[in-house]
């Protein structure tokens, strides 16, 4: 006889409570934001510098970061750094988060769609030379779920075409390619340290730049089109466009005690998501993450697919797959769709209202980007068909719950006839 699933009224495989909150706190993140109090620092003091020094250490890079209020943030320092102007274009792959993409609609850039790589779920590299423009400025590398992009291949493209690299590693601390650090390959990158990543100060990113007159254009944005480090004397004078993207020292503070435990977090999470891949190997209907040779990922996001052609549901994959989410989640899993929808398809691209007016599509003539979807089939297949996990793989958490998580899996896709 079957088991009956939780959706059906049968026992919950993962029990209430055993899943702890991320990310873990202690007396060193306390110690750490009490002091700037104490110290009455509340704007880029002894917590902030000594971070943006710190993260470029961890990262391997000689150039210092800068810690800004966002990932999105970041990202548009990245962009403007790059040179990239009114009515520019940025090649970027068609499934990964808006921000990706929005960075560059704040600055009146063309954000040029290229589908991703069924297997990696990142930018097919095969396709970006095809999308290259007279006006293409950048490749958009984005590092989706810590998986990195094959950025041998990117670079090359890159040099060939005389292209800038940015690099979203928003999902990607510590994820390597070729035993190096993403976020050091590009000539900019952006991470992000919202709460889900996985290195979280509540809200917060880092922009880094690869030398010294890059991380100088990407500040003006940091600090009302100024550059010069708010600290120094003189009078105040705007070179450019400038935004405020600097953070605070409190949040600087949380930052700075997290960075310290990074990669014992990243080791921890790589354990509890190994324990699941193992035992979700003989699953029936799953897809799982596939990783590359030559690829470290950091299992940002746990996401699996499901063999709709196998469940009989290929022909209405996103309402057969909520209701597998549904399952999972009676079961106890807290795991979720994060991206049902491929970027192109959201509307200010198919309407393309970025700033009114028909800008930045308007702002040239020489190239139309095409957002039909039919160019996106790949996008659009893994929005319909996967979901992800994140909170249930990271510190203080352990393999005690992965292995519930995996049973909870195996439950429910061995009964699909009562989802
Ligand atoms: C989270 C994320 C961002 C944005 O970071 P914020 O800090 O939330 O602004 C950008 N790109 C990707 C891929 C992300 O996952």
């Amino acid at each position: 006889m079957a088991t009956k699933l939780a959706i059906k009224g049968g026992k919950k495989t993962v029990p209430d409570g055993l899943m702890m909150e991320w990310p873990p706190v202690d007396q060193t993140d306390r110690d750490m934001i009490l002091g700037s109090l104490d110290r009455r620092e509340y704007t880029y003091g002894t917590n902030y510098k000594a971070l943006e020094a710190e993260f470029a250490e961890w990262l391997g890079i000689d150039v210092p970061t800068v810690f800004c209020n966002s990932g999105t943030a970041a990202l548009h320092m990245a962009v403007v750094a790059c040179g990239c102007g009114v009515g520019d274009e940025v090649i970027a792959p068609a499934y990964t988060w808006p921000s990706s993409v929005t960075c560059c609609l704040h600055h009146n850039v063309i954000p040029v769609f290229v589908d991703v790589d069924w297997a990696t779920i990142n930018i097919d590299v095969d396709l970006i030379e095809a999308a290259i423009t007279p006006r293409t400025k950048a490749i958009m590398a984005v590092h989706l779920h810590g998986l990195p992009v094959n950025m041998e291949a990117v670079c090359a493209i890159a040099k060939k075409h005389n292209l800038k690299v940015i690099e979203d590693c928003c999902q990607a601390h510590g994820a390597t390619f070729k035993g190096q650090k993403v976020g050091s390959f590009g000539d900019c990158a952006a991470f992000s340290c919202n709460h889900n990543k996985v290195m979280c100060s509540g809200e917060g990113g880092f922009f880094v730049a690869a030398n010294q007159q890059l991380l100088g254009l990407g500040k003006t944005l940091w600090y009302f089109g100024e550059n010069r480090p708010p600290v120094e004397d003189g009078d105040f004078h705007t070179y450019g466009m400038g935004w405020m993207y600097r953070s605070t020292e409190l949040v600087a503070s949380f930052a700075r005690a997290q960075l310290a435990k990074l990669d014992g977090f990243i080791d921890t999470i790589a354990e509890n998501a190994l324990c699941l891949h193992d035992l979700l190997a003989d699953c029936p209907h799953l897809i799982r993450p596939f990783v590359p040779a030559d690829t470290v990922t950091n299992w940002y996001n746990y996401t699996v697919r499901f063999d709709m052609d196998a469940l009989g549901h290929a022909d209405d994959p996103a309402a057969f797959r909520n209701r597998i989410v549904e399952a999972l989640r009676a079961e106890g899993v807290q795991t979720g769709v994060w991206q049902g929808w491929p970027v192109p398809k959201m509307t200010v691209f198919q309407a393309k209202n970025g700033y009114g007016q028909g800008c930045p599509w308007s702002c040239q003539t020489e190239s139309k980007p095409d957002y039909a979807m039919e160019n996106f089939p790949i996008a659009q297949k893994h929005s319909d068909c996967h979901t992800g996990m994140t909170f249930p793989l990271r510190p203080p958490n352990g393999t005690e719950l992965a292995k519930c998580v995996a049973e909870a899996y195996h439950k429910v896709l061995s009964n699909p006839g009562q989802i």
